[in-house]
């Protein structure tokens, strides 16, 4: 999956890029209408606030996406639209575990022996 001649930072540097780059599509849903936008992963962020009304404060706000209907914080929304709805992800460069938090991967990283 990596190319050796890359070392384990480049690795993540590369994968942020290409969850940057990714094309999304949006299904937020709106009196029973998906907004289906085709949005960057970069993007999301600004998509959300300025389409579909998303606070950046800690004000709560209630997830439309298909039938989440989930209530958060406005400040930790996009996190949650990035793991559980575009389910990024980030492998470990040493063992390719799987997880849906680069802090958490990182973590594992430090004490990855694979
Ligand atoms: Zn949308
Ligand atoms: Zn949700
Ligand atoms: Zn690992």
């Amino acid at each position: 999956m990596f190319n050796n001649n890359f070392g384990e930072d480049e690795s993540m540097a590369l994968i942020g890029y290409a969850h940057d780059m990714a094309p999304r599509l949006c299904l937020w849903t709106h009196n029973g209408r998906s907004c289906c936008t085709i949005v960057l992963g970069r993007d999301f962020p600004a998509h959300l606030q300025n389409v579909h009304g998303v606070p950046g404060t800690t004000s709560r706000v209630q997830c439309h996406w298909s039938n989440c209907y989930k209530e958060l914080r406005g400040d930790t929304f996009v996190r949650h639209v990035q793991e559980i709805h575009l389910k990024e992800s980030w492998p470990c460069p040493r063992c390719l575990m799987l997880f849906s938090r680069r802090s958490v991967m990182n973590a594992h990283r430090a004490n990855c022996t694979g």
